[in-house]
């Protein structure tokens, strides 16, 4: 009976939402009830769905290339630190494979200049990390979020990589680690947007923007973006989300295409 009852107002609210050009976008789900898999009408939503990037834990950190520091996003991807457009490339690379039944984890991502010391004098010493091959501290792809260690010791890994990870712009540099993958790939932003905490709640504002991942920086309300990600264009709404921008009513104040 709940679940008719949902199903129902689904159903009206799809029916009535574009008609009526200003649709009630947040209703939350009534309490207590089994919540399904339903379509997510929401564009936040839509669109961290397609590129399938956590970004709840999105924060800044040092990056180094060539030796030089940098300011560098870093998400999770499987627990692990990952640069953004690599942890987005690695996303849809992650799902598709997961569709051909191949289960692929991220092993080790981005690296802290104190991590690749600590692996780089494993490896002039031998005695630790197997005294695997690391680069010189501030040259490692690890440390410019290029560089994914991958479980390539995994059933089929391996190979669907070979087969498959330059669709994603994913390509293994270092001929003696098989595990070792580095995304040069041209989307240099994800698409995750800031997660809004505290949803809801007594009102007042919510009209102070939304983080854009395509341009690195706060936007305010009705900016309209071209994301890096698909390609599509989005329009940030009230409550820091991003809808499809041609499902917005509001007309655009600015306009930011690839
Ligand atoms: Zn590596």
């Amino acid at each position: 009976m709940p679940t008719l009852r949902l199903a129902l107002t689904a159903l009206l609210a799809l029916s009535v939402g574009p008609l009526a050009g200003c649709a009630v976008q947040n209703a939350e789900p009534e309490d207590g009830e089994d919540e399904e898999q339903a379509p997510e009408l929401d564009g936040r939503e839509a669109e961290a769905a397609a590129v399938g990037v956590d970004c709840s834990n999105r924060r800044s950190d040092t990056g180094y290339k060539s030796g030089s520091a940098f300011a560098i996003t870093v998400v999770d991807a499987d627990n692990k630190p990952v640069e953004l457009a690599t942890a987005s490339a690695y996303a849809r690379m992650q799902k598709a494979a997961a569709a051909a039944g191949v289960h692929i984890r991220v092993v080790s991502g981005f690296r802290t200049m104190s991590q690749q010391k600590y692996l780089y004098n494993c490896y002039v010493t031998k005695s630790c990390n197997g005294g695997n091959l690391a680069a010189k501290p501030g040259y490692s792809n690890h440390q410019s979020g290029h560089a994914l260690d991958l479980n390539t010791s995994s059933a089929g890994v391996g190979s669907w990589l070979a087969a498959h990870a330059d669709e994603y712009g994913f390509k293994r540099t270092v001929p003696s680690e098989p595990w070792h993958w580095e995304y040069w790939g041209s989307t240099v932003g994800g698409s995750c947007v800031s997660t809004v905490t505290g949803g809801g709640g007594g009102g007042g504002g919510s009209t102070s923007g939304c983080y854009s991942s395509t341009l690195g920086k706060q936007v305010v309300l009705n900016t309209c973006v071209q994301s890096r990600a698909d390609s599509k264009w989005y329009q940030c709404i009230a409550g820091g989300k991003w809808e499809i921008r041609w499902d917005v009513p509001a007309k655009c104040v600015s306009e930011h295409p690839l």
